[in-house]
């Protein structure tokens, strides 16, 4: 049967989440990109610079960076240090090309590209299947 795009972004989510967060993490713990405190992985969620229903920069590693519970939720994405630390990461341009880029669609084909493509990476940082099929981020797959 064929998987359906509601599926594959599903399983993207959850693979492209714990790529960001092992990829920011030092023995287990992680720095919240906006407030600067660390929290274990497991505490992490993964926050949208611009809102992750604009897919095409849902899976853009400039626009999704781990975040803390109290960044990402309660203070809705924390916008304005987000902001400031992504233009002294990339350069003041980094806010345009992300705004031209949201609108762009992907399509099941690209979808499936991508789950490879972080899959692999998962792997090459010593991260197996198991660690990410458990439901650790289903608080990030809540719309806002
Ligand atoms: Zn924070």
């Amino acid at each position: 049967m064929k998987t359906s795009r509601r599926e594959l972004i599903k399983r993207l989510d959850r693979i492209f989440s714990m790529y960001i967060r092992l990829k920011y993490s030092t023995g287990g713990m992680v720095r919240c990109y906006t407030c600067g405190r660390w929290y274990p992985i497991e505490q992490m969620t993964v926050g949208h610079f611009i809102k992750r229903q604009f897919s095409g920069v849902r899976y853009d590693e400039r626009n999704v960076k781990p975040q803390c519970r109290r960044c990402n939720y309660f203070l809705q994405g924390n916008d304005v240090e987000f902001e400031r630390r992504l233009k002294q990461e990339y350069g003041d341009h980094i806010i345009d090309l992300l705004r031209e880029k949201k609108g762009n669609s992907l399509n099941t084909a690209e979808l499936t590209t991508l789950i490879a493509e972080y899959s692999n990476k998962l792997k090459g940082i010593g991260c197996s299947p198991k660690a990410y099929s458990n439901n650790n981020e289903s608080k990030d797959a809540k719309e806002r």
